[in-house]
């Protein structure tokens, strides 16, 4: 019961909450993005994570750059106003020409994850990659984008590789936490050892909150599962770090001793119960509004 109720302070009232209203379905748009008052003190240092993953973010936004052969595969792009100093200061800082990044995965298109999408595909060139829901949701903002909004270019399909040099990401379509939500599996190395990782496109119960938007999260979270434990991850990851703890977890590297687990390297079943927690949490909140439905009806 005690994690139930975690869960629910956690997704449902979590700091998304406001947001609620603005993104579901895209019937109604955000408010304007807002320039973070903290910039300093929230920025933190990018970092490299894997041999061929590297991170760059906030304590609570996550960007991953994921290296290839022939240039770079990002994965979700921060807010429209930290993009330039996260992503392309990020990137520099790591070393790394951000005119590499050849796609753009947005896992989806809430204001954190897809405001830096337009800079990377017009400076850069870059693909930009997103679920036609989301692309729907960008289109139909009237808000979100102050310096304008990316072009409509790659539509995500279930299955769907994208492939650059000698790596691939593999899509899946997992729509719940936006319409357009995806999620991803692709491989990293550390030291040289290969290890999977499942990306997960989306957490939050921040959208209507009925029955039947329930349903369609809890299949996809179901759906998810089972193709990350066939592929054998072994590290879940995502945009925003409270659920991976990927921006602490990165912190603790440099005291890491020889033969000690990567700290993001959390295991198969760890992965399992990522899956299960957001399982268990959503179908609380549905029995919850299917008894607010009995309730109404009496
Ligand atoms: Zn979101």
């Amino acid at each position: 019961m005690r994690r139930l109720a975690r869960c629910r302070a956690d997704l449902i009232f979590g700091q998304h909450d406001s947001l609620r209203h603005y993104f579901s379905d895209g019937l109604l748009d955000a408010p304007a993005p807002r320039m973070n008052p903290n910039r300093r003190s929230t920025y933190l240092e990018p970092k490299k994570a894997f041999d061929d993953l590297y991170w760059m973010g906030t304590p609570s936004r996550s960007t991953w750059a994921l290296t290839t052969s022939d240039g770079i595969i990002l994965y979700d792009t921060q807010s429209v106003y930290d993009a330039e100093d996260v992503i392309v200061g990020g990137l520099q800082k790591l070393g790394i020409d951000p005119a590499k990044v050849k796609y753009v995965i947005v896992s989806h298109a809430h204001e954190n994850e897809v405001g830096g999408a337009k800079l990377m595909q017009q400076r850069y060139g870059a693909h930009i990659v997103m679920g036609a829901g989301d692309w729907d949701l960008v289109n139909e903002s009237v808000n979100g984008f102050p310096d304008g909004k990316p072009q409509r270019d790659i539509v995500a399909a279930d299955g769907m590789k994208i492939t650059l040099g000698d790596r691939t990401v593999t899509l899946y379509l997992m729509p719940g936490h936006t319409p357009g939500t995806i999620s991803g599996i692709f491989q990293v190395h550390d030291h040289g050892k290969p290890l999977t990782v499942a990306y997960s496109g989306g957490t939050e119960f921040n959208f209507v909150n009925d029955v039947p938007h329930f349903d369609t999260y809890l299949a996809s979270e179901r759906k998810f599962a089972a193709i990350a434990a066939a592929a054998g991850a072994t590290i879940i990851l995502g945009n925003q770090s409270q659920f991976d703890g990927a921006a602490l977890k990165l912190r603790t590297l440099a005291d890491r001793k020889p033969g000690e687990p990567h700290p993001l390297d959390a295991g198969a079943a760890a992965v399992a119960r990522y899956f299960k927690i957001e399982d268990e949490c959503a179908q609380a909140v549905r029995l919850k509004l299917l008894a607010r439905q009995k309730d109404a009806s009496k």
